[in-house]
């Protein structure tokens, strides 16, 4: 069933990794991905680029794992920022050749002292592009509840989003972020703006202080007094914070559920144990809200 098909019928709960180091074999996240079998996401999606490699030979090949060996749907992270044409139209050819045909297209992180390739300098032009070329692709997106660091404002951020959706975006992943209240309010902008296609809220666990200290630093993403008053008590006891930053996404998502959230895409960070924990803890609620 595609992609698109699926957000019609259920809330949706997938789940994102990121391939291992290249110093370490793309074999060694298989034990991970097979953990998260067990708790049936409708996808997986894997990053490429993220954290500074723009190397897509890992991303197709754990992208080849999970819909070839796991059998669970792939979705595979295309960044255009350091990426010519040429590039992403083998890419894709790449992933189609192993049965992946659905894809998040993004414009990517600047990597401080490299410059940018210029074929792409947003995302809207790359979804655009895929749109164009290779028709057959699902596209999912992404958009962010807290405004991106780099919009002027709100009302300029959603208009390029608007702008991103129309050049041909099935459905969007948002930025995580901790405050649901700020979903809320970006949704009604969304709706305001015309924007109609699935919304799926990117949920991140957070269960240890330097994890949080570099995931807000990166994103900008607001804490907000709730979460910091758990840090303050407990980022300094590991059992208690990783309860506690579970127990945090548990409770975002039991009411993002109960609001009719369109799904629930986890930020693993590779740690396929927490994703079980949060999983056995929310599944019950979201088989019942379909
Ligand atoms: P865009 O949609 O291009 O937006 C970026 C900024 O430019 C925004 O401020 C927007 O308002 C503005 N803008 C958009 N279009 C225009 C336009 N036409 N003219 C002027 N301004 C414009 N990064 C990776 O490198 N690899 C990954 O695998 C990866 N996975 C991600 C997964 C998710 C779910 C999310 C939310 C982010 C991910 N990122 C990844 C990070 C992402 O690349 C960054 O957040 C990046 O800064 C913006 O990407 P974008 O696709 O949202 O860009």
């Amino acid at each position: 069933m595609s992609l698109t098909a699926l957000f019609k019928q259920k809330t949706v709960f997938s789940l994102e990794v990121f391939p291992p180091k290249k110093t370490s074999p793309t074999e060694a996240i298989l034990p991970t991905l097979e953990q998260l079998q067990e708790i049936h996401p409708d996808f997986i999606s894997v990053t490429l680029g993220a954290g500074g490699t723009d190397h897509c030979d890992g991303t197709v090949a754990i992208a080849d794992l999970i819909q070839n060996q796991l059998h669970i749907p792939a979705v595979a992270h295309v960044p255009g920022l350091y990426q010519t044409k040429q590039q992403v139209l083998e890419l894709l050819d790449r992933l189609a050749s192993i049965n992946v045909n659905d894809v998040l297209a993004l414009r990517g992180d600047h990597i401080p002292g490299k410059e940018p390739v210029g074929d792409f300098n947003h995302a809207d032009e790359l979804v655009a592009f895929i749109k164009q070329q290779r028709p057959n692709f699902s596209i999912a997106s992404a958009c962010y509840p807290n405004c991106h660091t780099e919009a002027v404002d709100f009302v300029d951020d959603i208009g390029h989003l608007k702008h991103k959706v129309d050049a041909g975006v099935d459905h969007l992943i948002t930025q995580l972020f901790f405050d649901n209240q700020a979903f809320y309010d970006f949704k009604e902008k969304t709706e305001i703006a015309g924007i109609n296609v699935p919304i799926e809220a990117g949920i991140m666990p957070c269960t240890n202080r330097n994890q949080i200290a570099r995931i807000t630093q990166i994103s900008g993403v607001p804490l907000p007094k709730k979460f910091r008053a758990i840090m303050d008590r407990y980022q300094d006891n590991k059992a208690a914070m990783r309860d506690a930053g579970i127990a945090f996404a548990v409770d975002q998502i039991i009411d993002l559920v109960s609001q009719g959230v369109d799904g629930i895409h986890l930020y693993t960070m590779n740690h396929a144990k927490i994703a079980k924990t949060i999983w056995q803890e929310t599944h019950s609620v979201l088989e019942a809200a379909q």
